[in-house]
């Protein structure tokens, strides 16, 4: 069962995609329902309110937690969710992915855009069409991460350990690789190297 962050975003999206891929899905306000869920997807959004409504409904510390032995997968917003931290004080992420960034660094809702992307994951290259908005920059990278696809040069999938961070929005385009990998294909790998 994999859980999306209902709490603000395009959270739907990401439920039309788990059902696409027949993933049981359900919508995650509240710390208890953690309890119930093997995975989580932090949704596109605004990260000022999503930081807002995380702390109201005490889901910081309880997603950290949750994250020591669960896969997130974050976009957009997410990512910036997931970050170590952030050029905006009003955000308080949960430093989950080793990563610092930079809200809105592509410019603002008409400057979004659409472009190719080559991703490399589980041992193979897919091209994609992706769909960036308002979407953040990740300046600074530790050691322990892994791009998994770069945009003019600059690391926008990337993964950490089970976690998984996008700078734009596979959901928006049906995309299901990302959600197919985090959730199901990178446990599958494992236990079969094991
Ligand atoms: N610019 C938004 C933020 O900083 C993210 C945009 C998005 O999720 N599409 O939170």
């Amino acid at each position: 069962m994999i859980g999306v962050l209902a709490l603000q975003g395009d959270y739907s999206k990401h439920l039309e995609i788990l059902e696409k891929l027949k993933i049981s899905s359900c919508e995650i306000r509240y710390p208890h329902q953690l309890n119930e869920i093997n995975g989580l997807i932090i949704p596109g959004g605004e990260s000022t309110t999503m930081t807002d409504l995380i702390e109201r409904n005490d889901l910081h510390n309880n997603i950290i937690t949750f994250s020591n032995k669960n896969p997130i997968l974050g976009t957009c917003a997410g990512l910036i969710m997931m970050s170590r931290s952030v050029n905006d004080t009003r955000v308080k992420s949960l430093n989950i992915l080793d990563i610092e960034v930079d809200r809105n660094a592509y410019g603002r809702q008409v400057n979004s855009f659409r472009d190719e992307l080559s991703v490399s994951i589980s041992g193979k290259v897919e091209n994609i069409s992706a769909t960036f908005i308002r979407a953040p920059k990740i300046n600074r990278m530790g050691r322990d991460i892994e791009i998994i696809s770069s945009y003019n040069n600059e690391p926008v999938a990337i993964k950490q350990g089970i976690h998984v961070g996008l700078a734009f929005h596979p959901e928006l385009d049906g995309i299901t690789l990302f959600h197919e990998y985090t959730f199901v294909k990178q446990f599958n790998e494992k236990s079969h190297a094991a």
